[in-house]
């Protein structure tokens, strides 16, 4: 049966009576040129090792096996592994690690797979929605160890991440993912893409870690409150902003702003991360 029809996809699963489970995001690509889209996009180098997250009824992985030296495939969902295996034991390079990307253990229980402890993988991944922002901190923890994430997310989400400043886009996940990764869009999909057909359009990202922020701080604290207080209060300036946060008294705050060229009167949501950085190290 073919894994990436919308009549194999159904087939697939009817065959073991299991119906797409809407809260762990299942909704299956069911386009080939999509699919060779991300794996190509992974530029995936001979030798090479991935980690698919979320590889469902095996759609991708079936694109992954062939380019990487070994691919790490990681499902959730025990009721999908007899319809994945058949296709995992197909190729002698694939391993299927039934759990939670979020709570294994990624260096014992995913990397472990991967012999060279230096030896940094590709992550690729139609991912579950629901949990987009929480996986992609947990590819930002292990910089060291991942190259690059080809990621399908929601358009949305997408959008956040390459906001500019000034725009409503522009946000905490913005700011907090730019100062240690570099994004970039790889292609949109429509939603006509998938079975079953989600309620919003994809965008496929492509992210880079950084081996070192693009900004330093002296505290990563106090940086993280100054942001998560100016998009808390978006319309407020960011003169309020440290007031109400309790990070400088009012006429203390006015000052700090000027000293750093900074018009106390601006509202965070038009400061660059290089701006947020020199506020936060003048109060670290
Ligand atoms: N890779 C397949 C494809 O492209 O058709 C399936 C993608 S589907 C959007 C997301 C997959 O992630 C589902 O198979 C779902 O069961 C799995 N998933 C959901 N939450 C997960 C989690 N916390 N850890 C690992 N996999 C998860």
């Amino acid at each position: 049966m073919d894994n990436a029809t919308p009549s194999g996809v159904r087939a697939l699963l009817a065959s073991r009576g299991v119906q797409p489970h809407k809260g762990l995001g299942q909704n299956f690509l069911i386009d080939k040129n999509i699919l060779d889209k991300i794996a190509t996009a992974a530029q995936i180098a001979p030798g090479e090792g991935v980690v698919e997250i979320g590889a469902g009824l095996g759609g991708l992985t079936k694109f992954l096996a062939p380019a990487a030296r070994k691919v790490a495939a990681v499902e959730i969902d025990k009721k999908l592994i007899p319809l994945l295996e058949p296709l995992v034991d197909s190729y002698d390079n694939v391993i299927l690690i039934t759990g939670d990307i979020l709570t294994l253990d990624w260096e014992r229980e995913i990397f472990i797979y991967f012999e060279d402890p230096r030896e940094k993988v590709v992550i690729c991944a139609n991912l579950p929605y629901y949990i987009t922002s929480p996986i992609i901190f947990k590819i930002l923890e292990h910089h060291d160890r991942v190259r690059q994430a080809v990621l399908m997310m929601q358009k949305e989400v997408a959008d956040r991440l390459m906001a500019r400043p000034g725009t409503s886009d522009y946000g905490l996940l913005t700011v907090m993912v730019s100062r240690k990764a570099k994004v970039a869009q790889v292609a949109r999909v429509s939603r006509n893409c998938f079975y079953p057909v989600p309620d919003v359009d994809s965008t496929v990202v492509r992210l880079i870690p950084l081996d070192k922020p693009s900004v330093e701080v002296k505290q990563e604290a106090v940086f993280n409150k100054l942001v998560r207080a100016a998009f808390q209060a978006r319309r407020k300036t960011m003169h309020n902003v440290l007031v109400m946060a309790g990070l400088a008294e009012r006429e203390a705050a006015g000052d700090i702003l000027v000293s750093l060229g900074i018009e106390p009167q601006r509202r965070g949501e038009t400061l660059t991360v290089e701006e947020f950085a020199c506020i936060a190290n003048r109060l670290s």
